[in-house]
């Protein structure tokens, strides 16, 4: 039931012409969270508990900021996250300061705390939780489904972010023999697009050359966008 609820939408960004559907999937889930937050999960003390707990990361306050969809909504998770983080720094200052204590190891202590603060985030967390199991359903649909092998094989892979998360998940979720297998499609469809991305890419370059400037854009105008999702996976238009 549960690998039928989530096949669906695996199964329809692999319908995509992109660079990597991953991305694609990773881009509504967020957007969906982002909603999610200042919407529905208000309404539930665990979800709200959660919130304020954990925060969220730079890029995410940003999102829930310039999606303008709650700010109140929004202004009440940061009042009770920020009064709580406020209490802990206190005490851990004065911890800092209290004679006899060794200051490095203290400053250490204090700068790890404020690192861990900085990236808990609730939405990250949500994110990463789901995307583990699309992938882990698009290794099931790969193993069981010919059809869906077929489009695997025939897409344009992966972005590296999510090619690593599969080959984390990888391991767990197929059989040594299944295994073999895959990573041998797996390494050839990704060799073969990170070729045509990078042609893609060094023509894009070339094509400042005078020599080219009467030559056809061929399929370059977008090189650097895509490019730079096949390295790092999908970053958004800042349009806010
Ligand atoms: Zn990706
Ligand atoms: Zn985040």
């Amino acid at each position: 039931m549960i690998k039928k609820l989530y096949s669906i939408p695996v199964t329809e960004v692999f319908e995509e012409d992109c660079e990597c559907p991953l991305c694609l999937l990773h881009e509504r889930l967020e957007n969906e969270s982002v909603g999610y937050c200042l919407g529905p999960s208000l309404m539930e003390t665990d979800q709200r508990l959660e919130l304020n707990k954990k925060g969220f990361c730079k890029k995410h306050f940003e999102m829930l900021y310039y999606s303008r969809e709650n700010i109140l909504g929004l202004a009440l998770i940061i009042d009770t996250h920020l009064k709580s983080t406020t209490e802990i720094l206190k005490n851990k200052f004065s911890d800092a300061l209290k004679p006899g204590r060794k200051k490095d190891p203290e400053l250490t202590k204090l700068a790890a705390y404020l690192h861990d603060e900085q990236s808990s985030c609730a939405i990250c967390d949500k994110l990463d939780a789901t995307m583990k199991r699309y992938i882990d359903t698009m290794l099931y649909l790969w193993a069981k489904e010919p059809d869906f092998r077929i489009k695997f094989n025939s897409g344009k892979g992966f972005c590296l972010y999510h090619l690593a998360m599969i080959l984390d998940i990888c391991g767990k979720s197929l059989k040594q023999d299944k295994k073999d297998d895959f990573l041998r499609e797996l390494f050839k469809l990704q060799t073969e697009n990170l070729d045509r991305v990078g042609e893609d890419i060094n023509w894009f370059a070339r094509k400042f050359d005078y020599i080219n400037q009467d030559a056809s854009w061929k399929n370059s105008r977008d090189a650097v966008p895509r490019s730079i999702q096949k390295l790092v996976g999908y970053f958004r238009k800042y349009s806010v």
